[in-house]
């Protein structure tokens, strides 16, 4: 693991850059990472990325793609060029899209970190059977997880509930990106099934997603600090 210290990774999910960038200003690359997604990057694309890794951010790239071996592979090698420090696929997309875009970054000198969304954590157990999936939701999500590892991927992005079983059975070098995550004093917004940054640390994850509780707290930075402080006091 890079950067042991920065364990947070700030979720930008804002329509507008201007006040990203000046949420951005008041945090800390040293205290953590961002992570910017379909939103952002579909209005602002490459440019933003690139000034954020300016003002020194390593930067997770989430637009989990899910196209056919070759175009992911494609998409992937067009992530890294962005010199981002994780990127991620649904793993659903299957084992060959899965090692296809794993080979294409692995030709690189430096290859950014692939890790997969397992099953939706937005889904409820109704819609998961109604798409196809057999068995407990909890099952199809191992059982994604595992496909992830054989395949050579470095994690999954998963719900710090699943976190304990994943990490159980694929072991400790498997890295376990939870969104989901509220400090005990934070509203839970529209996340339902939500652990403390400690806990979540406790059960296994490796590199917690936060976006409200920081982006829209008074004090950004003291809300990070505090997140930060709490999983110190976990380790
Ligand atoms: O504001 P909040 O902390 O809920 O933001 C969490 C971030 O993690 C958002 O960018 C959201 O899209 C993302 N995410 C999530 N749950 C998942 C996967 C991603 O909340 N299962």
């Amino acid at each position: 693991m890079q950067n042991t210290e920065a364990r947070v990774i700030v979720a930008l999910d804002y329509p507008d850059r201007a006040k990203a960038e000046a949420l951005v200003d008041r945090l800390d690359p040293s205290l953590c990472r961002l992570k910017v997604g379909k939103e952002m990057f579909t209005r602002f694309g490459p440019p933003l990325v690139e000034e954020l890794r300016k003002r020194g951010f390593e930067i997770f790239l989430d637009l989990k793609f899910h196209d056919i071996p070759n175009t992911v592979a494609a998409a992937c090698d067009a992530a890294a060029d962005l010199e981002v420090w994780m990127m991620n696929l649904h793993a659903s997309g299957g084992r060959r899209m899965m090692e296809a875009a794993r080979e294409r970054l692995e030709q690189r000198s430096h290859r950014p970190l692939l890790v997969a969304v397992t099953i939706l954590t937005s889904l409820t157990g109704d819609e998961i059977a109604e798409v196809g999936y057999r068995g407990e939701p909890a099952e199809s999500v191992l059982r994604l997880a595992k496909l992830t590892h054989a395949s050579g991927l470095d994690g999954v992005v998963c719900s710090p509930l699943e976190a304990v079983e994943i990490r159980r059975e694929i072991g400790d070098e498997f890295l376990l990106v939870t969104p989901g995550v509220r400090p005990k004093s934070a509203t839970q917004d529209d996340q339902r099934r939500v652990m403390t940054p400690g806990e979540a640390i406790n059960a296994g994850s490796s590199y917690l997603v936060v976006g409200r509780p920081i982006t829209a707290a008074e004090n950004p930075i003291q809300a990070l600090k505090g997140i930060n402080t709490e999983i110190a006091g976990q380790r």
